[in-house]
């Protein structure tokens, strides 16, 4: 029996990698529902290809447009992202969620109830709602895979693991494309060079993150909710080949990592297949790869934005919300030339401790409507205040 399949985001970096494995795949799989926000090509392509059922486009007027282009279709085209349930009448397999940003945190909360497993790549959704995700998983008896490389490494690193045998967890993270750059040579590098990751092909949003490791202290958040450990067992350590993406180190003295080349597909892949063998066309082993893995550690004056680390709190707190509202605004921002490089750093770390802030940090979010209205709070806010604007 072919496993049906739902792609969240199906036009995006990680949904078209998924995408493509299912169109090599046919035999073992058939996709039910793409969706996008506003790729209305790609998504057609993607249905015509497979022919796919239903294809969901977010944005209204692109829906529009569509609906009225392909009137006599036999693809049936939706529009609200809000209510998959009235598209998936059965439970499917397996769902990716793929959407990037908090609007994906509602579907993949959806999804838990019309899918039987969940591979989640949308970070935005688990640092921000994972107590929301983890109550749905429990409830609906639903099967979890984290997709991110670092947390899908993990997760198969530490499976059948007693969690008090784990010593330290660390995360590599590349260094990005500044990692041997003066700080000197910073302050005002354009944004084009930030984009230019040494190793991963991936969103411009992500990219910059990469640059600053702002995305590997937002893995270790996400590493943090998931497998439920405290933050102190969580460490970065800078690995600029990409090829070992997760180093564990348990109490025995055993240490395990877990490597693979720098191809987003072979978490994915994986994780479709679960625990059926299949037959990833890779090349031989890469000896040399091995023989130079080279790690060291991060240096704080060049990353400054790790120091954020210390002040993550152990409870449900709407410090995440508000870290990960205020980094989209700064990113947007030195993205479109607005602020240079040292502000979109430091910024964020002098933000993130203003007191317009700091009193969210005691009590947090219980639903996806409390998430939503403290990230309008909060681009209300830094609308109004003044940047060390370019
Ligand atoms: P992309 O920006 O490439 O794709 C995002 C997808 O979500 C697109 O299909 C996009 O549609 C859709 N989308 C965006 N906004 C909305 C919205 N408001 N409503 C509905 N659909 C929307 O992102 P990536 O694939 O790179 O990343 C997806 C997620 O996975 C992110 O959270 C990212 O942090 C995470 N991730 C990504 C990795 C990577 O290697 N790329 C690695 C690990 C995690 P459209 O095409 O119309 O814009
Ligand atoms: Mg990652």
């Amino acid at each position: 029996m072919k496993k049906k399949i739902v792609i969240l985001g199906s036009t995006g970096s990680i949904g078209k990698t998924t995408f493509n494995i299912i169109k090599n795949n046919r035999k073992d799989f058939e996709i039910v529902l793409l969706t996008t926000n506003k790729n209305t090509t790609t998504i057609l392509k993607q249905a015509k290809l497979l022919k796919i059922k239903n294809i969901l486009i977010a944005d209204k007027s692109k829906y529009i447009n569509l609906k009225r282009r392909l009137k006599n279709s036999k693809i049936k085209i939706h529009n609200n992202l809000d209510r998959l349930g009235d598209i998936l009448r059965k439970r499917v397999d397996y769902t990716m969620c793929a959407i990037s940003g908090l609007s994906g945190l509602k579907p993949t909360i959806d999804s838990i109830k019309l899918s039987k497993t969940i591979a989640i790549a949308n970070k935005e959704s688990i640092i921000c709602g994972w107590h929301i995700i983890e109550n749905a998983l429990r409830k609906r008896k639903t099967n979890f895979i984290p997709i991110d490389s670092e947390h899908f490494s993990i997760w198969s690193l530490i499976k059948n693991q007693n969690k008090e045998d784990i010593k330290k967890i660390y995360l590599t993270a590349s260094g990005g494309p500044f990692l041997n750059k003066k700080n000197s040579q910073l302050s005002n590098i354009d944004p084009k060079h930030a984009l230019k990751h040494p190793n991963w092909k991936m969103g411009k949003k992500i990219s910059i993150d990469s640059a600053t490791l702002m995305n590997k202290v937002f893995e270790v958040i996400e590493a943090k909710k998931i497998f439920n450990l405290d933050i102190n067992k969580f460490k970065i350590i800078i690995h600029p080949k990409s090829y070992v993406h997760a180093i564990v180190h348990f109490n025995n003295g055993l240490v395990k990592f877990l490597a693979h080349d720098t191809n987003m597909s072979i978490p994915i892949m994986n994780s479709l297949y679960a625990n059926k063998s299949f037959n990833y066309n890779d090349k031989s082993l890469n000896i040399s790869m091995l023989n130079n893995l080279n790690f060291s550690k991060p240096n704080k004056k060049k990353f400054p934005v790790i120091k954020l680390l210390n002040m993550i709190p152990k409870k449900i707190t709407y410090f995440e919300t508000i870290i990960i509202t205020i980094n989209d605004y700064l990113v947007d921002k030195y993205l479109n030339g607005k602020i240079n490089y040292n502000t979109l750093n430091f910024s964020l770390i002098k933000l993130i401790k203003n007191s317009y802030f700091t009193r969210y940090y005691k009590f947090g979010p219980k639903n996806i409507t409390d998430i939503k209205i403290m990230v309008k709070r909060v681009t209300t806010y830094l609308n109004k205040i003044k940047l060390n604007e370019k």
